[in-house]
């Protein structure tokens, strides 16, 4: 058997050794455009900040390497620049000589991977000062400049995860850092509550945040961009600028030889990963993938995905079946000192795909408290209404999220439950988590939601609630709401509670809050106990109030809706 893979990286490579462990007799070829194969995009980024100080260090494998472990046929500088499906051949340029050849196949994988947006709306992307990561030599290029150049300001677009990884990495490195997103908010696949304090921590580093404006030139000291909420003109001075502004598929070659596309964009394939043409193979990148919690096309851009339909695809072409259960998203990154993770459909999303949700967010400590390292960490769970099943959790926090998100994730996979995320036993010493971990906490509190415990209004809604004279009742203790509160809030300590609760109105809703909630939810709990009908708990209380409003505050020059911001 004669297979050829198209693009040597995450896909390809995973693809091509997968089928040499199932079949050593089969002839693999691998066609690489770039100079490199199997070498590590996720850590691209990671070489601007020193992290990864040889860029020979991001290179996994070499041609000789794979040759030598795997018996494959590895050609870099190659091309492949059409599908003879008909004769069942590739036409390869060899990018050194620009010699075109053909080479025959039985099966075909395509892992080609996406492209870097430029897009045609931004004039002068072709410039020399403007740079996209994708490969090693983009990331040695962008380095070269900056050194040559003596740049020290750089204007990153797009605040997805390269985008924030690359401005980190920029800061650590000592250059100023513009921030420019077209969305008002980082990370989409995060919920827009979650995102601020991702901003917070982006503006506490330094990293100048330009959010809800669109790049419309770049010219070479630096790009203009305009706001989408006032229609104003800004220039940004910059000695460089990286274009982070997301990937499109590469199908060029699959339109070309006519397979068919889905309606995401990327290849359309079924759960072996076969195109509309049962010998060639589509994986990674640019293969539509099935979301199994929106129930419909999806398009991901993740490496464990792409090795896992590179691998569905070789045990196909080796006569082995793989039941794709279809993906679900994880998502993780480092921001500064902050830690985020997300998996499944956010708040957004589920709406977006009109799943009725409803969502639990708690910032308990995710070690106990006491502990030296004990830090809040933000969760947030979603899940649908009236069953309970969970769509997708957020974690953020110093601690360990990604443990978070990957222990709701492992459920999600399962179809699982809040009552599951519940009773879910995980380890615990005052170390590592609290008895009740966040997880098992997030669950506590969707379930009271789901049963009608407990009401709750989002820190989103707090703003306005202050502004209208709401009745909002702060149950921290009087040190903590003369250290800041918000305002016209009433101070009725929950030591003070049983005593003072006759203050409480009866005649309108009230709303409670403490510094994260847990506290106010006893004083719910009572108010309702004893006969109170209008309560409302507001979900993050004060600590997540804070965290939600900061960012715009500082950003926009807003009247702070806190007497003082409190992040304790
Ligand atoms: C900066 C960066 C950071 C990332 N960080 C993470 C992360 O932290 N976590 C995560 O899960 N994912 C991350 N990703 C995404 C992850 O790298 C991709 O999802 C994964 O590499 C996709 O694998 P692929 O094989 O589809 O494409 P790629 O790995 O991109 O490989 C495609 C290859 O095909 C080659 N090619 C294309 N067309 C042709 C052709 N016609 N002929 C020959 N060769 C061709 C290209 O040159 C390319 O080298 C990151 C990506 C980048 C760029």
């Amino acid at each position: 058997m004669k297979v050829l893979i198209v693009g040597g990286v995450a896909g390809g490579a995973s693809a091509a050794a997968r089928l040499r462990r199932l079949d050593e007799k089969a002839e693999i070829i691998i066609f690489e455009r770039g100079e490199f194969v199997s070498f590590s995009n996720c850590a691209l980024p990671y070489y601007l900040g020193g992290v990864v100080s040889d860029w020979e260090d991001l290179l996994m494998m070499t041609p000789a390497g794979l040759k030598k472990r795997f018996n494959l046929d590895v050609r870099v500088r190659q091309e492949v620049v059409d599908i003879l499906r008909g004769e069942k051949q590739v036409v390869v340029k060899d990018l050194t000589s620009g010699a075109e050849y053909t080479e025959s196949y039985d099966k075909l994988i395509l892992s080609p991977g996406a492209a870097p947006l430029r897009p045609a709306s931004v004039a002068g992307t072709d410039g020399a000062n403007v740079f996209t990561v994708r490969d090693v030599n983009d990331v040695r290029r962008i380095k070269t400049y900056l050194e040559e150049h003596s740049v020290d300001r750089v204007a990153v677009c797009g605040g997805g995860f390269i985008g924030l990884e690359v401005a980190e990495n920029l800061i650590r490195s000592g250059f100023g850092v513009d921030l420019i997103g077209r969305n008002r908010q980082v990370m989409p696949r995060f919920d827009e509550d979650m995102a601020q304090i991702l901003h917070k921590e982006l503006l506490d580093n330094g990293v100048r945040l330009r959010l809800g404006c669109e790049v419309r030139e770049i010219v070479p000291d630096g790009l203009h961009a305009v706001s989408r909420e006032t229609g104003r003109d800004i220039f940004l001075p910059a000695g460089a600028v990286i274009l982070a502004l997301g990937v499109k598929p590469e199908t060029s070659l699959a339109v070309r030889s006519g397979l068919a596309i889905g309606p995401t964009g990327g290849i359309a394939v079924n759960h072996n990963c076969q195109t509309s043409d049962p010998d060639i193979y589509a994986v990674g990148d640019a293969a539509e993938t099935f979301d199994r919690l929106a129930r419909r096309p999806g398009l991901l851009t993740q490496a464990g995905p792409a090795q896992r339909q590179a691998r569905a695809a070789a045990d196909h072409i080796c006569g082995l079946n793989s039941s794709s259960r279809g993906f679900i998203g994880a998502t993780c990154l480092r921001v500064f000192g902050l830690n985020a993770a997300c998996v499944g459909l956010s708040e957004a999303a589920a709406k977006k795909a009109g799943i009725p949700c409803d969502i639990a967010f708690v910032l308990p400590t995710d070690r106990v408290s006491i502990m030296p390292d004990a830090e809040p960490m933000a969760f947030k769970l979603v899940f649908e209404i009236p069953t309970g099943r969970i769509l997708g959790a957020q974690a953020i926090g110093r601690g360990d999220a990604v443990r978070r998100a990957d222990t709701v994730g492992t459920l999600l996979s399962m179809d699982g439950t809040i009552e599951d995320l519940k009773e879910l036993e995980l380890c615990y010493s005052p170390v590592y988590g609290t008895a009740k971990d966040v997880v098992n906490i997030a669950a506590l509190v969707a379930e009271n939601l789901l049963n009608g415990r407990v009401r709750q209004v989002r820190v989103n809604e707090v703003r306005a609630l202050a502004e209208s004279g709401a009745c909002i009742i702060d149950v921290r203790e009087n040190g903590e709401y003369a250290r800041g509160h918000i305002r016209g809030a009433v101070n009725i300590p929950l030591s003070e509670f049983r005593e003072r609760i006759d203050e409480v109105p009866r005649d309108r809703p009230v709303y409670l809050h403490c510094r994260t909630s847990q506290r106010s939810y006893y004083a719910c709990r009572q108010l309702q106990n004893r006969g109170w009908t209008n309560v409302y708990n507001i979900s993050g209380s004060f600590l997540g109030l804070c965290l939600y409003e900061y960012c715009r505050d500082v950003t926009e020059g807003r009247e702070p809706v806190v007497t003082a911001y409190n992040f304790d």
